[in-house]
């Protein structure tokens, strides 16, 4: 016997399920493991209570909370067993949903620790590819860079590479124009889904690119601005579902937060080691990096040589021309030391009008010549400030590390002293410093 709750709920008849053992609902779903246990259960007598995944006629799962329990006669035979089953679908589905919830939940929170367990803007970016599969499943992934209307592609998974062989993702860099997607993207600051690469007009099919067949782009925010793609790529059809794209979305926004922490700690950085004037580097900061060169350099019995600028009778300059033209001939003067020098020498503002390099690796010899050729790109030239043109010169003193010393103020003294004999000697000109 079947009531009619069985009938609506299995989709069998009657008819249909008289004469038939339960087997027929099976799913295929459990494993043999939860029917034997049944079996057994009940054939011992005794009540079996679980849940079953079963299998309607229209071939459609359901889920039941089952209790069947054995019947016995006067004898104590077994003769009968009473299923009381209750349709659980509805809860079994929301169960699932607040599952899935819970793992979405606890996979932001792990990749919200490994994004913002850095605060450097490269470490940030790898570990947005390392961490992506925590929220979707993907073929390959590849982060993007926004900037004005160029976009660039600064990571990618290193099955990209291989998917791809050549072309496209060699071309790292295009033009938002060009790229349908990311431009409705940047409008509707709404991921991209798209199910079916095939037949969607919003995909540009590219050669290359031709075994993409399931696609999300998601955009990274940072105040309301689309700074940053992520794109994740299958080769399934259907591979990626809305659920993905939300998931995706909800990844991105910590990847906003994470980029967002570590651009404003490089800005705030780079604030903190450098002169505002004329972006070199600033005495606090030169002394910082100035120690650990002389430290190595003493260490591995390497030479250094170090040079002390002073822009000649800038008083002048600024009574001359004013304060404003001051200024910019302060910051001309640093370009050209800083382009006489080479990428390995460490530039600094010391003071108002006063420059020092230290050179790694450079005898003083060596340091003269570099002097000379900076002192050169000083006088040779004037300073521009819309038609007017503004003469300078500089005195500079050089001096050579002592075997001994790995002291920077006593290198310092000693090329400050060789400056000082620079401007005694009549300025424009480069002095260095004899162990007397
Ligand atoms: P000397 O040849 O002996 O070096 O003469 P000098 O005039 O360069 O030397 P002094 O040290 O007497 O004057 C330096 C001047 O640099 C004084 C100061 O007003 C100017 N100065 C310092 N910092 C700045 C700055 O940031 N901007 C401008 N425009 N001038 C500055
Ligand atoms: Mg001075
Ligand atoms: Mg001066």
């Amino acid at each position: 016997y079947a009531n009619p709750k069985f009938v609506e709920v299995s989709g069998y008849s009657l008819s249909e399920v008289i004469g038939k053992t339960p087997r027929i609902l099976r799913s295929g779903e459990h494993g043999l493991e939860l029917y034997r246990n049944l079996w057994q259960t009940i054939k011992a007598g005794q009540v079996w209570k679980g849940e079953v995944h079963n299998r309607r006629k229209d071939g459609t799962l359901y889920w039941e909370d089952s209790t069947i329990t054995p019947v016995f006669d006067s004898e104590h035979k077994l003769v009968n067993f009473i299923a009381i089953k209750e349709d659980i679908t509805t809860r079994k589905e929301l169960e699932d949903a607040e599952r899935d919830q819970r793992k979405l939940a606890e996979a932001l929170r792990d990749t919200s620790t490994a994004l913002n367990s850095t605060l450097n803007l490269d470490e940030v970016l790898d570990r947005v590819l390392e961490n992506i599969e925590k929220v979707t499943p993907f073929d390959a992934a590849m982060v993007l860079m926004i900037k004005g209307h160029a976009v660039q592609k600064i990571r990618q998974s290193n099955n990209l590479e291989k998917a791809i062989h050549s072309g496209v993702t060699g071309n790292t860099q295009a033009n938002l124009i060009n790229v349908p997607i990311l431009q409705e993207m940047r409008e509707t600051r709404q991921p991209c889904l798209i199910p079916d690469t095939q037949g969607d007009p919003r995909w540009r099919a590219v050669p290359e690119m031709g075994w993409i067949r399931s696609f999300i782009s998601a955009p990274v925010m940072i105040r309301g601005q689309v700074v940053g793609i992520l794109n994740v790529l299958s080769g399934t059809r259907g591979f990626f579902t809305q659920a993905h794209a939300e998931r995706l979305l909800a990844f991105a926004s910590q990847v906003a937060v994470a980029m967002e922490n570590a651009q404003l700690f490089e800005r705030v950085h780079h604030l903190s080691v450098t002169d505002s004037l004329t972006e070199l580097m600033n005495r606090r900061h030169f002394f910082e990096v100035s120690k650990i060169e002389l430290e190595r350099t003493h260490r591995y019995h390497r030479t250094l040589s170090v040079m002390m600028i002073d822009i000649d009778h800038f008083k002048t300059i600024n009574d001359t021309h004013g304060h404003a033209t001051g200024d910019l001939a302060l910051r001309e003067v640093a370009g050209r030391i800083k382009h006489s020098v080479r990428a390995i020498d460490v530039v600094a503002r010391y003071g108002g009008e006063e420059f020092i390099v230290l050179m790694p690796e450079t005898t003083i010899q060596e340091a003269c010549q570099v002097a000379e050729r900076v002192r050169k790109s000083v006088s040779d030239d004037p300073i521009e400030d819309n038609s007017v043109e503004v003469w300078a010169t500089l005195s500079i003193g050089v001096a050579e590390m002592d075997g001994q010393n790995s002291d920077i103020d006593r290198i310092i003294r000693y090329a400050d002293q060789a400056l000082y004999a620079a401007k005694a000697a009549g300025r424009n000109r480069v002095e260095s410093y004899r162990n007397p």
